[in-house]
């Protein structure tokens, strides 16, 4: 299979970690016998500073031409300062928006090596392996009417939650989709006791429910489910919600996996008549300003994105199968970064990355 991809490294550690990334699906392609067509591209502080825009027209056109995209982080600090439009982080939104993703997936495992790294007891934590499903181009953040108006003792500030049905049932349908592929349990979260918008969210997905027999369907508040995910985050598989409640519980769910190096992402828009779906993958964190240039980043967040694309953007299960048993054996050989090795030598973000490729590769 011919797989073309395009890289965007950003800027700080997304640097970094992408070329360890990179060099993992080299060993992919090599020992499975598919053709790479990588292609690189500016984004973020690295593309202002070429070309004054966070967002350059030929990473639009790369990106639309590519069957998936892998990021690295953007954001540099002597940009913090700088008008919204002219920000690195910018060219990310802009990116979303080009290639229409509208669901965001993060898988959560909590890894064995790591176990006394999560903030869990290791009885609740350990076993813990879900994905949570956030949808990320409506809601709260994007419904209008929005902003602040008036002045003194009348001023007052509007956000408004708004989805459409078919926003609900595209999202849903990814959510489904994988858990169908999973344990087949999918918990939808909502605020349905008190929202009309959270009403509509439920009865949509109760209706795609019926597409998916197969997959066993609860439902639950947004702040039980807050509570869930920390008293007993073995009981979720694939988790759906909307915007708002998934940026929320995402980043509690990620505290699960003992480091923010840790956590891979993917973003899924439109299934495509190959039924691969375009994708935009990226590690959680972001461009980490004060260990850039050091060689100390975890790239483990940037290789489990390469797994998740290697699964939905091409549908190559084995071979993600195969990365994510590479990384489960590197990180229980020892081999880890400075984040998750508080005491002894760490390892630097190139020698994981070599670890993990040459494993792939059939070696030890
Ligand atoms: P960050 O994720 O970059 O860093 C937070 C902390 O985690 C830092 O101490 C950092 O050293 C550590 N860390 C992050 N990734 C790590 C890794 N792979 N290995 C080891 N340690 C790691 O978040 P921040 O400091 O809030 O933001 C820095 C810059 O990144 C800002 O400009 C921000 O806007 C940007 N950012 C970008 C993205 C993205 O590109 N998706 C996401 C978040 C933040």
């Amino acid at each position: 299979m011919q797989l073309n991809i395009l890289i965007l490294p950003g800027d700080g550690i997304g640097t970094e970690v992408t070329r360890e990334a990179v060099k993992v699906l080299e060993s992919v392609a090599e020992r499975y016998g598919h053709t790479l067509k990588l292609d690189h591209a500016l984004l973020g502080g690295a593309a202002i500073h070429q070309t004054g825009n966070p967002l350059p027209p030929e990473t639009v056109t790369k990106a639309l031409a590519a069957d998936a995209t892998l990021m690295g982080a953007v954001g540099l600090p002597e940009f913090d300062a700088a008008p919204p439009d002219k920000r690195p982080e910018r060219g990310l939104l802009g990116l979303r928006k080009t290639l229409g993703v509208f669901a965001n997936l993060r898988p959560v495992r909590a890894y064995a090596a790591l176990i006394d790294s999560s903030p869990l007891k290791n009885h609740l934590v350990s076993g813990t392996d879900m994905i949570i499903v956030r949808e990320l181009t409506g809601g709260l953040y994007y419904g209008t009417p929005r902003g602040i108006s008036g002045s003194g003792a009348e001023e007052q500030a509007v956000n408004t939650m708004f989805y459409t049905r078919p926003e609900i049932e595209r999202v849903a349908r990814v959510a489904f989709y994988l858990a169908q592929r999973r344990r087949k349990r999918l918990t939808s979260v909502d605020k349905s006791n008190v929202l009309e918008n959270s009403q509509l969210w439920r009865r949509v997905v109760i209706e795609v429910a019926k597409e998916f027999p197969d997959v066993e369907l609860d439902h639950l508040l947004v702040d039980n489910c807050a509570m869930q995910l920390v008293l007993n985050p073995r009981r979720f598989d694939v988790l759906l919600t909307e915007n708002l409640f998934g940026d929320i519980l995402s980043d509690e769910g990620a505290v699960l996996a003992g480091s923010i190096g840790m956590l891979p992402s993917a973003s899924l828009g439109d299934r495509r008549p190959s039924g691969a779906w375009t994708g935009l993958y990226e590690p959680v964190h972001g461009s980490a300003p004060d260990i850039a240039g050091q060689n100390k980043a975890n790239p483990l967040g940037a290789i489990g994105s390469v797994a998740a694309m290697l699964e939905y953007s091409f549908g190559l299960t084995e071979e993600a199968a195969a990365v994510n048993a590479a990384m489960e054996d590197v990180l229980n050989s020892g081999r880890v970064t400075a984040d998750l090795k508080p005491a002894g030598v760490p390892a630097t973000t190139a020698e994981v990355g070599s670890a993990i490729a040459e494993r792939i590769r059939g070696g030890k």
